[in-house]
């Protein structure tokens, strides 16, 4: 069996990876606050999972392998836009727009998450469904000292927990003087942190020992974690975003409930992204979501090649021009195994995700085969990258360039060459139609251009 290598951020090492039981290996990963729609940075992690997931039923099988990914679907920011609507005039009650905004923004979301070519994940966990339990485990956390109710408030004693700050490798006292702590004067320290608040009026609330509220946002990941995983489980993921204070919370209540257990062997963390080299951000105006660059035209195969060509670990840069190298190749590969049969796939390619899943490195392994013409290796090898999947190639057939243009041209520099026998402007034209990989077929009954494997629309821009 092939062995998957991780770097656990735990212990900041390179580990031989060993699942509790490989009969039955289990990853949890933080999912959206369904809000709003999916920006490209969100979908990095998608991406990374995803191909994670997938190595890992090729290792231990396709039904050995539980993957859980929740939705929070609640949140301020959910109750402040569905306020938004109720004060434009939209009907319904707060509860119901609330619902509303939620249901169509999962929706989107796997819309946008399956153009990516992402396979949906075993288990998607509603945080509202799960209220019980996390009402449990606060009780449990107040039991044992870890946590204190004030106000309404369920608060966490951070400093009741040893190892707080050990995933993110800062001391309690850093954290205090580096962090925006909200200081709310019935915190016993200002690192405590909120497991249960009060909920107003229309705030969405369910009944508790400590009131109507709802649940912080940390608590909800370790009570959905425990429920669908167990006490201890193989792999968590999610953004280095979310690093601290969000899963340094989720180790500290997790740990602190369940002490018997230990929570997740190995944590991994995807990097962040940037477009053409710039944080993205509203007021920079490079600011997209997955949805704008599908509208684009930009297909979903393309920006998960994209997302792949950079290893998880490493922050990585959406460039328009990588977009466009990709979907050269992606065409190239769709055309060349169209109706090739997958064999196995590549030991090189396997090797290099069970490497600490170097996606680079695997698609340097597929662009080699593909030079040898090894194509039904690179077909079965891309399909562990979810690449040239059936399903998400549509985009790669359809009529994606309109030559019309130049097809005129070159028929009307013909028609004036067949007079003048200077054919020098039409060998010109057809020269550089064919240098940006076009199919020139010219013959008594007229001119054909027809895109073809190596077509570069940069190039034919360039000569407009
Ligand atoms: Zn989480």
């Amino acid at each position: 069996m092939v062995t998957i290598r991780l770097t656990n951020s735990k212990t900041r090492k390179k580990e031989d990876f060993v699942p509790i039981d490989p009969e039955n290996v289990r990853m949890y990963v933080c999912g959206p606050t369904v809000y709003d729609r999916a920006h490209l940075g969100n979908a990095r992690p998608v991406v990374v999972f995803d191909t994670l997931f997938r190595l890992l039923r090729h290792v231990y099988g396709p039904g050995q392998v539980t993957y859980v990914r929740n939705f929070t679907d609640v949140d301020d920011k959910i109750n402040a836009e569905a306020l938004r609507r109720q004060k434009a005039g939209s009907p319904g009650t707060l509860e119901e727009l609330i619902h509303q905004r939620t249901e169509e923004t999962i929706a989107w979301y796997h819309a946008d998450m399956d153009a990516l070519g992402a396979l949906r994940p075993s288990m998607e966990p509603r945080a509202t469904e799960f209220i019980g339990q996390m009402i449990a485990m606060t009780e449990g956390l107040i039991a044992s000292g870890h946590a204190y109710a004030v106000e309404g408030h369920v608060l966490f004693r951070v400093r009741s927990y040893k190892d707080y700050g050990k995933l993110s490798g800062r001391s309690v006292d850093d954290m205090i003087a580096g962090a925006r702590v909200e200081v709310a004067p019935f915190k016993e320290d200002p690192m405590d942190f909120v497991l249960w608040k009060p909920s107003s009026g229309q705030e969405p609330g369910w009944p508790s020992p400590w009131g109507k509220g709802r649940p912080g946002w940390h608590i909800e990941c370790s009570a959905m974690a425990h429920e669908l995983l167990g006490e201890s489980f193989d792999i968590h993921g999610g953004g280095l975003d979310l690093l601290f204070p969000h899963l340094e919370n989720e180790i500290a209540q997790s740990a602190c409930a369940h002490p018997q257990g230990d929570f997740a062997h190995y944590w991994l963390h995807n990097e962040m992204l940037q477009v053409e080299g710039k944080k993205m951000s509203k007021s920079l105006g490079n600011f997209f979501t997955v949805r704008d660059l599908l509208d684009q035209g930009i297909p979903g195969e393309v920006i998960r090649f994209v997302l792949l060509m950079t290893h998880y670990r490493s922050p990585m840069d959406w460039t328009a021009e990588k977009a466009r190298q990709a979907e050269a190749t992606l065409r190239k590969w769709r055309t060349a195994t169209a109706s090739v049969v997958a064999s196995a796939p590549l030991a090189e390619v396997v090797e290099a995700l069970a490497d600490d899943l170097n996606t680079a490195g695997a698609l340097a392994a597929l662009h080699a085969a593909a030079g040898e013409g090894d194509w039904a290796g690179v077909k079965a090898s891309a399909a562990l990258l979810g690449l040239l999947a059936d399903g998400l190639g549509g985009w790669a057939t359809a009529p994606q360039v309109d030559l019309s243009m130049q097809t005129e041209q070159l028929a009307s520099l013909r028609a004036a060459a067949m007079a003048s026998k200077d054919f020098s402007a039409v060998d010109a034209l057809k020269a550089a139609l064919v240098a940006a990989g076009v199919e020139v077929r010219m013959s008594k009954a007229g001119v054909e251009l027809v895109p073809g494997p190596d077509f570069d629309p940069a190039k034919l821009e360039a000569l407009q």
